[in-house]
């Protein structure tokens, strides 16, 4: 008998230990965040000095990019660790019918089965209907709105009047709050991190700001008088209260002594947008557009039980890693990340691996793809034909080198055009509007107009 309940003891305090040992999740995804607009990131007007300080302790991505330039498929990138055009997810917003297809494991998922508990607070954007809902794809909590871009004020004539996707949801029940959006998230996840629960957690923190509508308190704003156009300055005060949220979530995680086995990563869901009065200099282009403003984004990632020495990582990573690292990071076995397109990171940041974890990333949206191999850069608009750049000299693309490298660009056009076979055809489709206006920006750029 005695020698049972020691063997069971001894089990336990297996289990709980290593439950233990499990580091807590954090992603901070900012939305329609420029690439020039942190403090880190060498902003002159902008101050996120919470954002800043955990980049300059951790592992900072300097090109790192996410799958799409445009919200709702590049958080289908991120929250399944594959190109989401895999599975048809290529448009943005998915019709009021649609959603991410069902098939598809969620990080969130993923965790569950590795004992964690999950939460989402904040905007989801991958389908509006109950059968999409956040708390039905591998979310425990979800406080926050199904669909995307809301005011920053509880307002019930538009956005919190029933039925509406924009509406503020707690696990499926519409609810009212008091404040400033931003701030009310940064609290609903801090309550989520301190429940009284034994098991590590996962959030998915995905603010709103700073894309539009340009809300932000007259508080905020205050402190940046110095900014005089006025939805820079509005920007610049979103930004602040974002970095306000995320200074309050360190801090408790400090006090509650689980800041040290805490995987924190941060990034934008897509490069600044035109509307915004973000900067994505010295990069070409914006949101929408496969120019490097608009996939490359300010990326980190803080861990400070794994990784002891801050860093600048310069290989190319890509948004679907993050679901291969944390996954790797919260022991799953290396079967279980097949059919993952993302890569487990940490032996690259460990430097026991030291080729690139990418030879090749891939942009696909209806009429437009990229494709990078190392510095070299290719670029497709449909009806127009092909660019291509070498980042390493030209960062701010203004060069098409798509005549003198002639051989490579052939191979690389072959490559991309391989990978797009693989795909799905497209599940919803976006109004030619955006294909004239896109189309527009992408030519005037590579004619360099
Ligand atoms: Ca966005």
């Amino acid at each position: 008998m005695k020698s049972t309940s020691i063997i069971l003891t001894l089990v336990f305090l297996t289990i709980s230990l290593s439950a233990k040992d499990k580091p807590n999740i954090i992603i901070l995804l900012a939305d329609d965040l420029g690439w020039s607009d942190l403090g880190f990131q060498g902003s002159a007007d902008i101050r996120s000095p919470h954002i800043d300080s955990l980049a300059s302790n951790g592992i900072q991505f300097t090109d790192g990019h996410v799958s799409a330039s445009v919200c709702s498929p590049s958080r289908a990138g991120l929250m399944t660790g594959r190109y989401q055009q895999r599975f048809g997810h290529e448009a943005n917003s998915p019709p009021e019918s649609a959603g991410m297809d069902l098939e598809q494991v969620t990080l969130a998922d993923a965790l569950k089965k590795l004992g964690y508990r999950t939460g989402l607070v904040g905007k989801w954007h991958l389908g509006n209907q109950d059968v999409y809902y956040p708390n039905q794809r591998g979310f425990d909590y979800f406080y926050g709105l199904r669909s995307g871009s809301r005011s920053y004020f509880y307002n019930p004539k538009k956005e919190d009047k029933a039925g509406n996707a924009k509406g503020i949801e707690e696990n499926g029940k519409p609810v009212k709050f008091n404040g400033y959006l931003t701030d009310v998230f940064g609290q609903k996840a801090i309550d989520f991190i301190h429940e009284e629960d034994d098991r590590p957690f996962f959030l998915f923190h995905s603010f709103t700001a700073p894309h539009g509508p340009m809300h932000a308190t007259e508080e905020d704003k205050a402190l940046f008088v110095s900014i005089k156009n006025t939805k820079r300055r509005s920007y610049a005060a979103m930004i602040w209260a974002m970095d306000r949220a995320i200074g309050k979530l360190v801090n408790s995680l400090k006090a509650s002594g689980e800041f040290e086995n805490t995987l924190i990563w941060f990034l934008s869901d897509n490069g600044g947008a035109t509307g915004n009065a973000s900067i994505n200099l010295p990069l070409a282009g914006h949101k929408g557009i496969k120019f490097e403003g608009g996939t490359r984004v300010p990326f980190f990632a803080h861990w400070p039980k794994q990784f002891k020495e801050p860093k600048k990582f310069d290989p190319m990573v890509i948004s679907l890693d993050i679901m291969a690292t944390s996954l790797a990071a919260a022991g799953a076995k290396v079967n279980d990340l097949k059919g993952l397109d993302g890569m487990n990171l940490i032996p690259f940041i460990q430097e026991e691996k030291s080729t690139p974890p990418h030879k090749n990333l891939y942009w696909h949206k209806l009429w437009f793809s990229a494709m990078r191999e190392g510095p070299w850069k290719l670029i497709y608009v449909q009806d127009y034909g092909y660019a291509l750049y070498n980042l390493e000299e030209d960062l701010g693309e203004s060069t098409n080198l798509i005549q003198s490298e002639k051989k490579r660009s052939e191979q690389m056009i072959a490559q991309l055009n391989d990978w797009k076979d693989g795909l799905e055809k497209p599940r919803w489709d976006e109004a030619e509007v955006w294909f004239r206006t896109h189309s527009k920006t992408h030519i005037r750029i590579i004619e360099g107009e």
